[in-house]
């Protein structure tokens, strides 16, 4: 008998895996967008099978996205270096940046075709903003790709934006030499914006979906504790009130509380280069 055969829709670019769920389409699922395979939404319902609340952890963070690039664009970065920068969805970078400067420059960055596919596709006739694709893991072929893109002047401050990706990288991957490596490269007045998965509030949630992550994508979920999360930011100066749960970092209103505070299943925080 012949298998079940999925046509690949006209947004997946040629080649993509449909028979596997990918972090960035899974993400896309969780916060309903359109962007992700049957597989990627059968990992979602798994996940919210296990921890219901995981949709408003996937807003919580869109959420911080936001108000760290505020943040920094009120402190004058005017170009952004976006590391795992997903499919995009609602509040993406260059539109909050842009809103404030519309020179502001963005480079989304992602190892997903199809992430890359899609901003490039929401990107034509932005003059101030790309999308490549790029391995977060292969820092120096990344800042090359961001040196030659000319939107991003590593003389000037830039904000590295590294929002929910650090906790797809494996420890014998080295994140905190990953992000030392691309602090080094960046002048003093830069900043970092980092949100991770945490065991912090509710570690058996956590250990639940990083034990159920390991079989539902090529790379799974490490939820690490606050302390491997705040080891992150050496070398940089935390900004107030330093390492805390998502909603907690400069909440704007009532509707940034996603997530119950001592429930949130994220850590996020802001450092300056000094
Ligand atoms: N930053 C966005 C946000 O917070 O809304 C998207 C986060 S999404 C959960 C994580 C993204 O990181 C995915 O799009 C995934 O493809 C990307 N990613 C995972 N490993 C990566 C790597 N080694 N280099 C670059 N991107 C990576």
């Amino acid at each position: 008998a012949k298998g079940f055969r999925v046509d690949r829709p006209a947004w997946a670019p040629e080649g993509v895996d449909m028979t596997q769920a990918s972090p960035a389409r899974m993400y896309d699922a969780l916060l309903g967008g359109s962007h992700n395979f049957e597989i990627d939404r059968k990992a979602a319902e798994m996940g919210k099978k296990l921890v219901p609340d995981l949709p408003r952890l996937a807003l919580s963070n869109r959420a911080f996205l936001r108000r760290a690039v505020r943040y920094l664009s009120d402190a004058g970065i005017r170009q952004f270096l976006d590391i795992g920068s997903g499919i995009p969805t609602a509040g993406n970078v260059h539109e909050v940046a842009q809103q404030i400067d519309p020179r502001a420059r963005v480079l989304y960055a992602d190892i997903d075709p199809v992430a890359v596919t899609q901003a490039g596709t929401i990107l034509i006739g932005n003059d101030f903003a790309a999308a490549v694709q790029a391995d977060l893991r292969k820092p120096d072929e990344l800042l090359d790709l961001a040196a030659r893109s000319g939107l991003i002047d590593l003389s000037e401050p830039v904000g590295l934006l590294l929002v929910a990706v650090l906790h797809l990288v494996r420890d014998d991957e080295q994140p905190r030499e990953l992000v030392a490596r691309l602090r080094d490269a960046m002048p003093a007045g830069s900043y970092v914006a980092i949100s991770h998965l945490t065991s912090a509030q509710r570690p058996e949630d956590a250990a639940g979906l990083e034990a159920q992550s390991a079989n539902d994508s090529h790379t799974g979920l490490r939820f690490r504790d606050r302390a491997a999360i705040t080891a992150m930011f050496d070398g940089w100066e935390m900004i107030e009130p330093g390492v805390v749960e998502l909603p907690l970092w400069h909440p704007e209103s009532d509707r940034d509380l996603h997530e119950a505070p001592g429930r949130s299943l994220g850590l996020a925080g802001v450092g300056r280069k000094v």
